[in-house]
């Protein structure tokens, strides 16, 4: 989340090629995956005015399809969604089983009374980290840090670890950050260990695929000499997947989550009887209720 995300999106835009998406008819079973439930919920969406498509990338990520939760407000088409997933280098998006987006109505949810709320990314039962504001495809590549944030905790994709456990959680992140110093962004300096996680991720993409690497971006001049043991610290972990191009690794895709039934909506109240309706009188067995602004009125 945050205001970091603008960094290096034009970038990203310009560098990373978009994979070829296909999208699958809507869903019509009412289940929704049990993480987009769960955010919808905690984040005070109606889980009804979700709507969930399956996505795969036949060229560079085939197996089990992608699912977008899309809201029915979101700012942006599902197939504009779905297209800048597919601008994630696929080593990376195959650590993440659903994404999901927000909506940017104003007033719809005072939680969120913003533009904009873009989309989050998800992987296991209940895990979801980010949900971002602007900035296809720079957010994303944060917000998909955070998944493999996770999945470096984890002994594999298949048995991912339990909660909320993170690589950046554990010393082994937090020993080279503290030896360093500095942060890579005032977000990360300011959010924690796992944000700064998630903007070194940025920061490392961007290195790799920016001609000339990152000190070459002169609106991103984030210093990496500050930044060395974090860097090789996240390069030992978790350079394979900051690489243009690729594809999935089947072992390494997460699985794909529970799902949840969407609870029906409650019966909409018959709209009454239009204007003089017979709404009454002796032995009458029909409805007695007018519409709204009407009253049923005796007539000899
Ligand atoms: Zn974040």
């Amino acid at each position: 989340m945050g205001a970091e995300s603008s960094k290096g999106n034009k970038a990203f835009v310009n560098i990373l090629p978009v994979s070829r998406h296909e999208l699958g008819p809507m869903w019509t079973n009412n289940k929704m995956p049990g993480p987009c439930y769960k955010w919808a919920v905690n984040d005070k969406w109606n889980v009804s005015d979700f709507r969930m498509y399956n996505v795969t990338y036949p060229d560079d990520c085939r197996g089990e399809p992608f699912v977008i939760c899309y809201h029915i407000h979101s700012n942006r088409s599902l197939d504009t969604v779905a297209k800048e997933i597919g601008r994630i280098p696929a080593p990376m998006r195959q650590a993440a089983s659903v994404f999901m987006t927000y909506s940017d109505m104003l007033g719809e949810n005072p939680s969120y009374d913003r533009t904009n709320y873009l989309v989050a990314a998800v992987y296991q039962d209940g895990a979801i980290f980010g949900r971002s504001n602007g900035y296809f495809p720079a957010a994303l590549v944060h917000e998909v840090t955070h998944l493999i944030d996770g999945t470096l905790a984890s002994p594999d994709a298949v048995h991912p670890a339990p909660g909320n456990t993170q690589f950046s959680s554990t010393q082994k992140w937090r020993d080279p950050v503290n030896n360093d110093g500095y942060a890579i962004s005032e977000y990360g300096a300011s959010a924690g260990y796992q944000e700064d996680f998630a903007d070194v991720g940025r920061a490392v993409l961007l290195d790799t695929i920016y001609p000339g690497g990152l000190k070459n971006l002169s609106d991103n001049n984030a210093n990496l000499t500050l930044i060395t043991k974090q860097l090789k610290a996240f390069k030992d972990q978790a350079g394979t997947y900051y690489r243009k191009g690729g594809s999935c690794n089947d072992s390494l895709r997460f699985r794909y989550p529970t799902l949840m039934d969407i609870p029906k909506q409650p019966e909409q109240p018959a709209p009454g009887l239009p204007q003089y309706s017979q709404c009454g009188g002796k032995d009458w067995t029909g409805p007695t209720k007018c519409a709204t602004g009407l009253v049923c009125v005796y007539v000899k």
